[in-house]
């Protein structure tokens, strides 16, 4: 494949991985985290931590959009898929994550209107077709969707198709970032920044985390050299002393981000607290539709009163999502909880740690 195929040349990821080896000093540890989900998914589909050196380790933080959506939000999209005349408009993956005591898979069997489509867009015309039914868009995801759902609330405010309804969730990534660098239990010494986060976000949000808990931290891309050329980085400034941002997408990401994506969610959301599974309540963390779109926003339309939220019996997502535990330390890891049997929001998604583990660890153990 042209334009590919170089990023994936088994020569050129041999000769990386030989390259990170030479420089690791013996009494060292490094340990970074990736914090996308396609990071996750490349790393483990491609084997890389079998090519590093022992004292090199990869984790994985909050990078997956549906892993981090925590109990309660899915808890309100179940209730508001009970409520007569509601249509849940959601992408494929949500629908399979427990909430505290169903799921929106489960609200469909008996009933509720639950309908997977592929971007907001197709929400709005879902709306635009039924308008005596109220379509609520499950709005999750990070920088690089928020864009999307965006331009959707325009059009739906611009024409008038006030059947569309956004439930929020979005989240922007560097405050969790933040939160975990101060996190003595995680331990994170170095950030494997996410590339498509940062293409429309720019890197600047992300120089100050380096600067301010002294933390390397690489903007990477997503094939196999992009991954190893961005940990070879890593190691160097920490052998160095060093922690400064580089950015080594720069075929993608520009120091400015993408203006015009920003612009529009600039217009639509503005900042707000937001929880996180895994790691709680992290203040600035989310976005909300602004006051001139409140006539969109599900949460004012359609309240829900909901009792508190349970998670998952014995499952360790939360502590997955913060890098201080591995899908294999999961007693229900492979046995209970599967790809085909998923107990908790990491199995679910194509881009979960649990299910990039089961997928590609347990296949590549296997071999
Ligand atoms: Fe949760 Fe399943 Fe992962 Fe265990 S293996 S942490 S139950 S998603």
């Amino acid at each position: 494949m042209k334009y590919i195929s170089e990023f994936r040349n088994e020569i050129y990821i041999r000769a990386l991985a030989e390259q990170i080896s030479k420089q690791v000093l013996p009494d060292r540890q490094y340990k970074f985290m990736e914090v996308c989900g396609t990071h996750t998914v490349s790393i483990a589909r491609n084997g890389l931590r079998r090519l590093l050196p022992p004292q090199v380790k990869l984790v994985s933080g909050p990078g997956c959009p549906v892993c981090v959506t925590p109990v309660d939000y899915i808890d309100r999209a179940i209730e508001l898929s009970k409520k007569p005349g509601v249509t849940i408009a959601t992408f494929g993956d949500l629908v399979r994550v427990p909430g505290s005591s169903s799921s929106l898979e489960k609200a469909r069997a008996e009933g509720a209107d639950v309908r997977v489509v592929l971007s907001a867009l197709d929400a709005v015309a879902l709306a635009e077709a039924e308008p005596g039914r109220k379509v609520v868009f499950l709005g999750i995801g990070f920088e690089t969707t928020v864009p999307t759902v965006a331009v959707a609330l325009k059009k739906a405010k611009k024409e008038k198709i006030n059947n569309f309804l956004v439930l929020s969730a979005h989240k922007t990534m560097p405050v969790p970032m933040r939160a975990l660098a101060s996190d003595p239990d995680v331990g994170v010494q170095g950030y494997i920044c996410p590339g498509h986060v940062c293409t429309v976000a720019g890197v600047g949000p992300f120089k100050p985390l380096s600067e301010e808990f002294h933390i390397p931290a690489v903007v990477a891309g997503f094939e196999p050299t992009d991954i190893l050329q961005a940990v070879l980085a890593l190691v160097k400034q920490r052998n160095r002393g060093e922690a400064h941002l580089e950015n080594l997408y720069t075929r993608s990401v520009r120091e400015e981000g993408n203006p015009k994506a920003l612009a529009i969610v600039e217009e639509v959301f503005r900042p707000c607290n937001s929880v996180w599974r895994g790691l709680g309540l992290l203040p600035g963390s989310g976005l909300a539709l602004r006051e001139e779109f409140a006539m969109h926003d599900a949460e004012r339309v359609l309240p829900v009163d909901l009792p508190p939220p349970r998670e998952v019996p014995g499952c360790l997502c939360g502590q997955i999502l913060k890098g201080v535990a591995q899908p294999t330390d999961c007693p229900l890891f492979g046995k209970i909880c599967t790809t085909e049997n998923p107990v908790g929001a990491c199995m679910v998604s194509s881009e979960g740690v649990c299910a990039a583990e089961y997928k590609w660890g347990l296949n590549l153990r296997k071999n």
